[in-house]
């Protein structure tokens, strides 16, 4: 029987160990992952989470992070974005980089734009899927997700769940870090089990009483790759190459550690 919230408060406390920032500071950078919730945004603010996901899917976060300020003053707002000539968006493109995804943000402002047009608002939009709390039926989750792959590019299986755990809603978005991490620890049966991830997300945020999305962002930030200047740490620790878990509170309860680290240590 696996102790959720015991098991968190471990990655809790080895994630604080490896800041270049406070303590202090750390929580109140993560104190807007306790607070999604798409109804109390603009539907502007709404379009830039639908930006922002679709740069960071496939692409180092730390690469992206560095550049969010500037993707955020040229592709923050869709009505602009949706009546840029070519040579406007040759200009974007030129000091953002990366122009399949800009691509991709200038044909969804046109999409978010008539979807405004049709609903008067994304939470009614969303609304008439009937869904009326950040914990919906998962029939009509489903047929958001799916209405929201069809309609916007850039949505893929993964990146669809990020979006919609931005949104605020109760979905853990099961990248390959949270996957691999999942994995590690032996609570699902391979790193592609995306409904397992899913399945065990919700299992600590219940025990932990706090949103899937904080729950994200902490396994996230442990498994990732080089220093965030946006969260304030050093670099991840489990890696997917020499994951350092010399560092990691969570041993004891890792099966990855016990069969694969641990005897190769003992041989020393
Ligand atoms: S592989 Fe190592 S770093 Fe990753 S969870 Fe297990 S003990 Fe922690």
């Amino acid at each position: 029987m696996v102790d959720y919230k015991l098991l968190f408060s471990k990655f809790e406390e080895s994630i604080k160990k490896n800041l270049f920032i406070s303590e202090e500071e750390f929580s109140k950078r993560l104190q807007p992952f306790l607070e999604m919730d798409f109804r109390k945004k603009s539907d502007k603010d709404i379009f830039w989470i639908i930006v922002y996901v679709n740069f960071y899917s496939g692409i180092r976060a730390v690469t992206i992070e560095r550049k969010l300020d500037l993707i955020k003053s040229e592709l923050y707002d869709y009505q602009k974005i949706s009546d840029l000539d070519e040579d406007e968006k040759l200009r974007i493109i030129s000091k953002i980089g990366f122009p399949k995804k800009c691509g991709y943000c200038f044909k969804n402002a046109k999409s978010f734009q008539e979807l405004i047009d049709k609903y008067g608002s994304f939470e009614n939009y969303v609304k008439s899927f009937n869904i009326n709390s950040l914990t919906p039926n998962t029939d009509n989750i489903e047929r958001l997700r799916n209405d929201l792959k069809n309609r916007f590019y850039g949505l893929g299986p993964r990146t669809v769940n990020h979006l919609l755990t931005d949104l605020g809603f109760n979905v853990l978005k099961p990248d390959r870090v949270i996957c691999r991490i999942f994995f590690r620890l032996g609570l699902i049966d391979s790193i592609d089990d995306l409904n397992g991830a899913i399945r065990e997300g919700k299992n600590f945020e219940k025990a932990i009483g706090k949103p899937i999305r904080y729950v994200d962002i902490i396994f996230v930030k442990y498994g990732q790759m080089g220093k965030s200047e946006q969260f304030g740490t050093k670099d991840g620790i489990c890696l997917e190459n020499n994951p350092k878990c010399q560092m990691c509170n969570a041993k004891e309860f890792c099966k990855y550690y016990k069969e694969k680290i641990q005897p190769a240590s003992l041989q020393f």
